[in-house]
């Protein structure tokens, strides 16, 4: 959670330029925002709101009337204390000798906060943030290197931290647990810090990676250092291929809309993977004593699905588990066992924290992730990419038909059947292709006209669609604000019937498989309670009152079924007037506990 981005170079207009830099990271937080410029004559000046960045259209003159090269922002998404100027970053000390911007969370915050406060301190926010600034402060006198290393040896917890001083030319910066890049600009002489790579990108596509426990320094040039033995380090520059128009929203409203259209594509860029790579991985499967998925959220729900695909098609018993609850299940991984971590963003903390668990274990991890520079992709031992692009909206559409697609490869290649599982996958690409067109979602929009104002909805689903009801129900949740629950189809007598009423909308996803019959019947009894029925399947029916087709996937039907609920919940964000981008409360790649 949280933007944070910085500039130092020789250009004069830093704060101008990091407020662009940050706009582009809004979708990681959009609480608040700040920006502190450091200017030619030493003066650090701050500026804060509430809000969202995206409506700020300049600095105030302060931060850009005198030439500035060095300035820091950050886009808040609030862990502690409430959404407030006071609260929001940049935190300064009192005579604004420190500044700083922090991504995470400082554990022990309340007792560092209570020793400072003893020794005279004075705290003007709630955050856990604002005890950094004064623990630097506490060793300035040793300059901002030394005193940024010694308050990052009382810190407990996950920070991305940037700090500046009035007195030094110079930005320092550290992560553990929360993703920052330096991204370099050698001819002009420049350096960029962020939180993701899209930021930087029409600056810079060489970027240089800072890992857990390093520090880095800008001011000449650049320096690494590591932490823990302080000691410097030396780091390539690695050449990005994304470029700066696929980070942007081009001829769409919303990314939302841009990243479902975008799977005409993005679904046969995940297929086209080296084929070694995935026999080796089902090879790992094969060999593993226990082979257990974990993830976050939606990459949870997909992890769901691909237990499902390995029965069906692999014969074989995979286990599933959200990364929050991996921890239970640590006391029987052994060396033998394989762990699949499933992750757009690769920053998931508590998909990470189970990594590193796992890891202390000696099991095997294998990732599947979006973001290849992430720091999931660097910890694991073998790493599959989707290679979707970078996803911006908030509620993920393209990265997750492409984690599905996935997981359809890996568990073909387990049965020794990974041509098929490729041409089952070809074909609905392009499929998808024909789905994904205006006149599709102009009637899907039909149909959110009929719903926008209801209190609930219902999702169902039998097998391979069961999790796609529970995705679809967060799709619905996320984006238009509307009570949503999914359900296994066969459970809704067992309680959740109870909920029906007349006129409940009703989505019951419905595969051509043996599923078929047993899932409408579950419909057809959602009806003779009054729901009305929204069939997503192949053929019509006369139980439903509004029939969204879908072709015949076979065991590709998940990545199929989704896609009208994504369309779906968009055009309800729309009706609902929410920016589907931007849901409240949420934020992109949760990277806090
Ligand atoms: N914990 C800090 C706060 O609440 C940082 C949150 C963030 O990562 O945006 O201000």
């Amino acid at each position: 959670m949280c933007g944070i981005f910085a500039y130092f170079g020789p250009k004069d207009n830093a704060g101008e330029l990091v407020l662009e830099g940050l706009k582009k990271l809004e979708y990681r937080g959009y609480d608040s925002w700040g920006i502190v410029c450091k200017n030619e004559d030493g003066e650090t000046i701050i500026e804060k709101h509430v809000g969202k960045i995206s409506d700020a259209n300049e600095l105030r003159p302060e931060l850009t009337e005198k030439p500035s090269h060095i300035a820091i922002g950050h886009s808040r998404w609030a862990t502690h204390g409430g959404v407030t100027e006071a609260n929001a970053h940049p935190h300064t000390t009192e005579n604004m000798d420190v500044t700083i911007v922090h991504n995470g969370i400082l554990e022990n915050y309340l007792e560092l906060r209570k020793e400072l406060q003893e020794k005279g301190h004075k705290f003007t926010s709630e955050t856990d943030t604002e005890v950094f600034a004064h623990l630097i402060e506490e060793n300035i006198d040793k300059g901002l290197e030394e005193a940024f290393k010694l308050a990052l040896e009382k810190a407990e917890g996950r920070y991305a931290l940037l700090a500046i001083t009035k007195d030094e030319n110079k930005i320092v910066a550290a992560r553990r647990g929360s993703p920052l890049i330096v991204g370099i600009n050698k001819e002009n002489k420049e350096y960029f810090i962020a939180s993701d790579i899209p930021a930087f990108l029409k600056h810079t596509n060489n970027v240089m990676y800072l890992d857990d426990e390093q520090m880095v320094v800008l001011n000449d040039g650049v320096k690494f250092f590591d932490l823990k033995t302080d000691q410097p380090i030396e780091k390539r520059i690695v050449e990005i291929e994304w470029d700066e128009q696929s980070a942007e929203k081009g001829n769409f409203e919303y990314f939302m809309l841009k990243e479902i259209t975008e799977q005409k594509e993005t679904l046969a860029r995940a297929i086209n993977q080296d084929d070694d790579l995935i026999r080796e991985v089902a090879q790992a499967i094969n060999g593993a004593f226990g082979t257990y998925i974990i993830g976050c959220g939606t990459a949870g729900k997909v992890g769901m699905v691909g237990t499902y695909l390995f029965s069906h098609i692999a014969k074989k018993h995979i286990n599933f588990m959200f990364g929050s609850e991996f921890g239970s299940f640590l006391p029987f991984m052994t060396d033998k066992s394989l762990m699949i971590a499933i992750s757009q963003s690769g920053e998931t903390a508590d998909t990470l924290e189970a990594i590193e668990e796992a890891k202390k274990k000696g099991v095997k991890i294998v990732s599947i992730v979006n973001v290849e520079s992430s720091t999931m992709a660097r910890i694991s031992d073998i790493v599959i990419p989707i290679k979707a692009g970078p996803e911006k909206a908030v509620a993920s559409t393209k990265a997750t038909t492409s984690q599905i697609a996935i997981l359809e490869l890996l568990a073909y290649a387990c049965a020794g059947k990974l041509d098929e599982g490729k041409k089952l996958l070809v074909e609905t690409a392009s499929q998808i292709n024909d789905m994904l067109n205006p006149r599709y979602e102009q009637y899907i929009r039909k149909l959110a006209e009929k719903i926008k104002d209801v209190e609930s909805m219902y999702i169902i689903g039998k097998d391979l669609n069961y999790p796609m009801a529970l995705e679809a129900a967060i799709k619905l949740q996320e984006v238009s604000y509307i009570h949503a629950e999914g359900f296994a189809g066969g459970e809704l007598k067992h309680g959740p019937i109870a909920l029906i009423s007349e006129g409940t909308p009703c989505i019951a996803l419905i595969a051509n498989d043996h599923t078929k019959q047993e899932t409408l019947s579950n419909a057809i009894e959602v009806k003779a309670r009054g729901g009305y029925i929204i069939g997503v399947s192949p053929q019509n029916n006369e139980n439903f009152d509004f029939w969204i087709k879908v072709p015949d996937a076979g065991m590709a039907s998940p990545i199929i079924s989704i896609i009208p609920i994504q369309i779906l919940a968009y055009q309800l964000a729309i009706l609902r007037e929410n920016n589907p981008d931007m849901p409240r409360n949420l934020a992109k790649s949760v990277t806090v506990k």
